[in-house]
């Protein structure tokens, strides 16, 4: 499957260099004013010789280069840690087109990792900043910032790249930008035509743990084929920080849920009512309080490693950005990248997972697609509900059930020929009109065996379509 791909994509990229050549005859091409001998030597020593790694049909040529300097064009997703990374290997090895979103401006905390950034640019947008660097650093780089989300962008600005690279921290980010990809895929008769793949790289880390995967929409596992093996944000049990408290993380979270609010600290009385004051993760008295009252908690039930560093880490939900990782994951994205443009070795099948937090520890896997991925596989997923279940539960069930883990579901059904609003939570007004429907039961609501729901949400751009069938 995958060498049968391979070849496709490197049939894919000859056709564009053909037309990129025609091109140039006409507008005289774009001069290769920054050039100098030797400079892409260590590029060549991969795609102009043969080795005992490249890939079976590679063969050694001088139009690869060509391919990556002048027509691959590369998207990079985020110009944060793992983004600043990404641009600087991707314009080293070659690449020279590429763009770059980011919806983020330049913070002080960002400074020693997010290595493009200085001082004086904080309060920028990273995407400009990031590119200028680039662009100035890398002769001959053009870096083209968008300092957008990505969901501000459309299917025609998407379809213009050849490759794209996810350094995201979200994953309702990565999900939407799954879904885009795969909105763009092209069936004919229900066979799917190779050439409407982009290939999209994701990188992902979170403290001394990192992965890297190689995704062909439509051909390989998608982000929502795995999505289990995202755990949803970190909650502890209530029960086991009420009661049985066992880690200092526990400890925290009594104070921050259970005591702040009980206690009220730094609250006071105003005319003649009493008011709370909300935990500020960023004061430092707050916090200083919080730490305190754990360690009261701690000292209770014997637990150490409650510390002033753990509490604002707990408090502010901080997940520690290690630079070396974002390092070594970044340089993995580039070089798959790198591997799929030149099409001189096989990629990455599919799925590498890189922890270095005792020794070091590395390995791959291939991710299987998921039958009945709800973004991906092209059937609609069925949805068991009994006629007398309410509305409610088919919204509980969207945003709990860990295949779906959907953040904001509008739920819409053709009723009696006309499409019908059943529920929608972004709009405050539709919100309320619609909210009565969650206390009804899908039969009142005139829903029926095999209906059809269509359910939009911020992880994809598409609407999903879900098959109601009823059990009795
Ligand atoms: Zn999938």
């Amino acid at each position: 499957m995958n060498l049968l791909l391979f070849s496709l994509f490197r049939e894919k990229k000859r056709r564009r260099v053909v037309e990129l050549a025609e091109k140039m005859v006409v507008d005289g091409g774009d001069g290769s004013t920054c050039e100098w001998e030797g400079r892409w030597n260590h590029i060549k020593k991969f795609l102009e010789r043969s080795g005992p790694f490249t890939h079976p049909d590679f063969e050694p040529s001088t139009e690869s280069i060509q391919f990556m300097l002048e027509t691959c064009k590369i998207l990079v997703i985020g110009a944060g840690g793992l983004g600043c990374e990404l641009l600087k290997d991707l314009a080293l090895s070659g690449f020279r087109s590429i763009h770059v979103v980011d919806m983020d401006t330049i913070d002080v905390s960002n400074l020693n990792r997010q290595f493009l950034f200085r001082p004086k640019d904080v309060g920028r947008p990273k995407a400009d900043v990031a590119a200028d660097f680039i662009n100035s650093r890398i002769p001959g780089c053009r870096v083209v910032p968008h300092f957008k989300k990505i969901q501000d962008l459309d299917e025609t600005f998407y379809k213009q790249f050849h490759i794209i690279v996810c350094g995201l921290d979200s994953v309702v980010a990565r999900r939407w930008m799954n879904g885009m990809l795969l909105s763009l895929l092209v069936y004919e008769d229900g066979v799917l035509d190779t050439g409407s793949i982009i290939p999209l790289i994701d990188g992902g880390t979170e403290g001394f743990k990192g992965n890297a995967r190689v995704i062909l929409p439509g051909m390989s596992a998608c982000i929502d084929c795995t999505l289990e093996l995202y755990p949803p944000q970190i909650n502890f049990p209530m029960c086991t920080i009420a009661s049985m408290p066992r880690l200092p993380e526990h400890c925290i979270e009594y104070v921050r849920v259970l005591l702040w609010p009980k206690v009220s600290p730094f609250g006071g009385r105003k005319s003649n009512f009493f008011y709370c004051v909300a935990l500020d993760g960023d004061d430092p008295e707050h916090i200083q309080w919080v730490y305190q009252k754990s360690l009261e908690r701690a000292a209770e039930f014997n637990i150490r490693g409650v510390t002033y560093r753990l509490t604002q880490g707990v408090v502010k939900r901080i997940i520690p950005a290690v630079a070396s990782t974002n390092a070594v994951i970044a340089a993995a994205c580039a070089t798959e990248v790198f591997k799929i443009a030149s099409s001189a070795y096989i990629p990455l099948n599919n799925y590498m997972v890189f922890n270095d937090v005792d020794g070091l520890y590395t390995y791959t896997f291939e991710a299987e697609r998921k039958e009945n991925c709800s973004a991906c596989s092209q059937v609609p997923v069925d949805l068991h509900f009994s006629p007398s279940s309410k509305l409610q539960e088919v919204l509980d069930y969207l945003t709990e059930s860990a295949s779906l883990q959907m953040k904001s579901p509008a739920i819409t059904a053709a009723v009696e020929g006309k499409n019908k609003t059943l529920y929608l939570q972004s709009v405050a007004s539709i919100e309320q009109r619609t909210r009565p429907n969650l206390s009804k039961t899908l039969k009142e609501l005139g829903l029926t065996d095999r209906q059809e729901l269509a359910v939009a949400d911020v992880t994809t751009p598409q609407t999903m379509l879900f098959r109601l069938c009823f059990t009795s």
